[in-house]
């Protein structure tokens, strides 16, 4: 397809990073594959707002992936940054720093006793599933299609985001020995849950799943989905593992937890505690995490863990983080759900718009999606229209179908009002698509 707008210095940069960065990327689903077109590289951010090498303005719905809950360059959050950075970028010592952070997700979040800072969402499930088999000392870990955990060799199987976007069955580089400790169930089937502890009794350590999956786009679990999941495993001796990467501080003060109150025996976190820096973390029930060395036998480590600038970043984003915030967020998410859903009526697009609390994508299927299976089944052909039109009006989408969109307390007003001014064309557009 070709489009009828174009961006010369982001594509100049991109044959560039092409030459000596494979695919131009340094994350797959940045390209552009899914849509087509140039990616857009971005040199500034502030608020609601990205400015690209072009000097084009985006209202941003993509917010880094969800970390930029605040908006971008918070001055808050700045601030703590050149504070902590004047002192030094990283020691490999304890600071006090990850200490305060480690409070802050402990008082947050109910479940987690304790909790181990690392560097990506990607290190904490990673993590949390070797710990899971060390403590349970069993090898096999149940996961969902279409829920996406990182790039875990154990848990590319049938993964979202990425893996979605570009329909991959499998990832060439991981063993059949790795995967084939994998089991894995479509999403929102507890039969399928139970069938599996059934067919391999003392042998499963962990179930592991989004605790609201936003990587197949945004499918909430079905009433009793977690529960049961929690049930199921507390009655098969097996850990309950919630990633909340995207879902962490961000669907609520004490993310899905805090929504669902279904109490994870272990848990993960990134994104939106990293304040815009890699941190991230696991943590969870203290009998288990007591296994995790140097307290216990289960090994896990990191040089730059625990950074002092991440967690000063993290920490200040957390802190304001505040009832206020959150009820921001969801107004705007509310608001913007509802636009985007009477554009999409208006040109008469079958369309689903699916919220798991302020975070939402859209279907372009008026099927109801409750699992990887159904999400495949919209029309992707009209998503894409749809995108170029928004991109061309300054609106930046997730490049792919398969995403979570994400808001931030900087979306105000005039950020709404410009997303409003491009969705009838977009809906026309998406309309018109053909495959
Ligand atoms: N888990 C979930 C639910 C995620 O959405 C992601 C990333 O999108 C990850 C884990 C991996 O996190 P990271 O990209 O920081 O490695």
């Amino acid at each position: 397809m070709a489009y009828s707008y174009e961006a010369p210095v982001s594509q100049s940069l991109f044959d560039r990073a092409s030459v000596v960065t494979p695919g131009g990327v340094n994350s797959p689903v940045r390209a552009f594959r899914a849509v087509g077109g140039t990616p857009r590289f971005m040199v500034s951010g502030a608020g609601p707002y990205l400015t690209d090498a072009d000097g084009r303005e985006y209202v941003d719905l993509v917010c880094s992936w969800g970390p930029m809950i605040l908006g971008h360059s918070h001055p808050e959050v700045i601030a703590a940054v050149q504070e902590a950075v004047s002192r030094g970028t990283s020691f490999g010592t304890p600071g006090e720093g990850e200490v305060a952070l480690a409070e802050e997700i402990v008082a947050r979040i109910e479940p987690v006793e304790q909790v181990r800072l690392v560097s990506s969402g990607t290190e904490a499930t990673m993590s949390a599933i070797r710990l899971a088999r060390g403590f349970t000392g069993r090898a096999k870990v149940v996961k969902f299609a279409g829920c996406y955990h990182g790039h875990v060799d154990a848990l590319l199987a049938a993964a979202g985001s990425g893996v979605a976007t570009f329909g991959l069955p499998d990832t060439p580089g991981v063993t059949g020995a790795t995967a084939g400790d994998t089991v894995v169930l479509p999403y929102n089937d507890l039969d399928a849950v139970r069938a599996a502890f059934a067919a391999h009794p003392g042998e499963i350590a962990c179930v592991i799943t989004e605790a609201s999956p936003g990587n197949m786009g945004v499918v909430p679990p079905a009433d009793g989905f977690n529960a049961g999941l929690k049930e199921l495993c507390a009655a098969n001796g097996a850990l309950y593992i919630s990633d909340e990467v995207m879902t962490g501080f961000r669907t609520s003060k004490a993310g899905w937890y805090g929504v669902d109150g279904v109490r994870p025996d272990l848990m993960t976190f990134g994104k939106v505690m990293g304040g815009g820096f890699p941190a991230a973390a696991f943590g969870g029930r203290r009998d288990v995490m007591a296994h995790l060395a140097p307290a216990g036998p289960v090994y896990q480590a990191g040089t730059l863990s625990g950074n002092p600038i991440a967690t000063a970043a993290g920490l200040a984003q957390l802190r304001l983080l505040d009832d206020a915030a959150y009820a921001k967020i969801d107004a705007v998410s509310a608001e913007l759900r509802s636009l985007v859903g009477e554009a999409l009526t208006k040109e008469g697009v079958a369309h689903t718009v699916s919220a798991a609390s302020n975070m939402f994508s859209v279907f372009f299927t008026d099927r109801p999606v409750r699992d990887y299976e159904d999400a495949k089944k919209q029309d992707v052909f009209r998503f894409t229209a749809f995108f170029h039109s928004m991109l061309e009006q300054g609106v930046y989408l997730p490049p792919s179908a398969f995403e979570s969109w994400f808001v931030s307390t900087a979306h105000d007003e005039r950020a709404v009002e410009r997303i409003a001014a491009a969705l009838p064309a977009a809906a026309r557009a998406a309309s018109e698509a053909t495959a």
